[in-house]
């Protein structure tokens, strides 16, 4: 989320709907709202602060214009809208995405409260979002790439098969791709099997356009792996509900991708994401001929501060020496909350002696620190086994920092002990 957050303007003469709608913003973060409850006031809000507004939601029927004369002014003054009526409009939506509207939603039941706020999230996340325009015909890909820009997505264009592809490799974070079927050099169906060699579904979601008339094409497009498609020429609010939707699952997929190599607790990597991924890293180093060390940290006798404070304070010690160990560590090192109170640190590029210093220093800052709960000073101590010789493979490496951590609680723990 961008640090500086984004202005929306609401316009709404109804207080019903204006709280409701103030309840349901609060829940988005790094938006700031204003309200106004008329065409004069929006006008006010609209001029002091310069137009800058990342969109505005607007009620057609206000006391001072009561007929949709406030969507001509947030087109004048270039801020993107979303449509929040109870009138039906259908027959002039045309007229109202021609003047760059964003959406239209019939204020008719708590539903269309929801699927507001989820737009307006949507959007939010938009802006973060590249989407690869493929398609050779110059007057549709620049009415894509309106209606796209319109949604707050960032736009790459190409002119065919080959051009995405170039511009794949040249390696723009693109989260999406639209293509044609039919192109020169390379078509949308090439494409896409090319892409596939790559990206899985979802690494990279493909909608597919064709404006053929059977449905071969679609069929084609998604047993080549398309995610989805659309048939062309489609409607603006149709390319808007497909993209949307793409979209969410997209982020739905990379959310529960963090959550998983997550540890909930303190944020820190999890046990699963060190097994996954260092043991990639760990063979590179191998091939490389370069320095690894493993250490293996156990919280002292933490049983008692659970049995004697509290488990809720046990967690909040957690959570403190987890932040003590991050900031602790070079960028490159990795540090995981590998069980209860135990946690593995992964140590790159240093000399033993190096990396035996900086355990050191971090096994004294540990246990200078404390925590203040009901005016006590709480303080934790933790043992270090630690392991630097390659013999097969990350998990032997493990087992030996763990059985030197072992040796450190026999010798009476609070220090560190490296293997043998
Ligand atoms: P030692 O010095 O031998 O490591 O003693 P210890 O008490 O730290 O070791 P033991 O393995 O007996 O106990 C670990 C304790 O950690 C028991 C468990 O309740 C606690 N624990 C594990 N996960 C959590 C957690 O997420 N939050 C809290 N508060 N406690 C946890
Ligand atoms: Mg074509
Ligand atoms: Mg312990
Ligand atoms: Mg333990």
């Amino acid at each position: 989320m961008a640090s500086e957050s984004l202005k929306i303007l609401i316009v709404e003469d109804s207080k019903f709907f204006s709280t409701a709608i103030r309840n349901r913003l609060s829940e988005l973060e790094g938006i700031e709202s204003f309200f106004a409850t008329n065409y004069h006031d929006a006008k006010e809000f609209i001029i002091q602060n310069d137009g800058d507004f990342f969109i505005a939601l607007l009620d057609l029927c206000l006391p001072d214009a009561p007929d949709g004369e406030i969507v001509e002014l947030t087109h004048q003054n270039k801020i993107p809208s979303i449509i929040f009526s109870g009138q039906q409009v259908r027959d002039n939506l045309d007229y109202y995405y021609g003047m760059g509207v964003i959406d239209y939603v019939l204020k008719e039941s708590p539903a269309s409260l929801d699927y507001t706020i989820s737009l307006i999230r949507r959007l939010l996340l938009n802006r973060q979002i590249n989407i690869l325009v493929v398609e050779d015909s110059t007057t549709a890909r620049k009415i894509l790439c309106e209606q796209l820009s319109r949604q707050q997505i960032n736009v790459i264009e190409a002119e065919n098969g080959q051009v995405a592809l170039n511009k794949m490799a040249q390696g723009r974070n693109i989260h999406l791709v639209m293509t044609d079927y039919n192109m020169p050099e390379i078509d949308g169906y090439s494409l896409i099997n090319r892409l596939r060699l790559k990206y899985s579904k979802d690494q990279l979601p493909i909608i597919g356009m064709s404006s053929h008339d059977n449905s071969n094409c679609a069929i084609r497009f998604l047993k080549l792996g398309a995610n989805d498609f659309i048939h062309k020429p489609f409607s603006y609010e149709e390319l808007l509900c497909r993209v949307s939707q793409n979209l969410d699952i997209y982020n739905l997929i990379e959310e529960l991708k963090v959550s998983v190599y997550m540890d909930s607790l303190t944020g820190l990597h999890n046990r699963r994401y060190m097994l996954e991924h260092v043991e990639e890293l760990f063979i590179s180093k191998e091939k490389n001929k370069e320095k690894l060390v493993v250490a293996m940290i156990d919280v002292d006798h933490f049983k008692n501060i659970n049995d004697t404070y509290g488990h809720h304070v046990g967690d909040d010690i957690l959570i403190k020496l987890s932040e003590n160990m991050m900031r602790r560590i070079n960028n490159k090192d990795v540090v995981a909350r590998f069980g209860g109170e135990e946690f593995c640190l992964l140590i790159q590029d240093r000399e033993l002696d190096d990396a035996l210093v900086i355990l050191e220093k971090l096994r004294q800052a540990i246990a200078e620190d404390y925590l203040e709960f009901k005016e006590e000073k709480i303080g934790v101590t933790v043992s270090i086994g630690v392991c630097s010789e390659r013999k097969g493979d990350f998990s032997s490496m493990l087992k030996m920092a763990d059985n030197a951590l072992y040796k450190a609680k026999n010798k009476g723990r609070n220090c560190v002990v490296q293997a043998e």
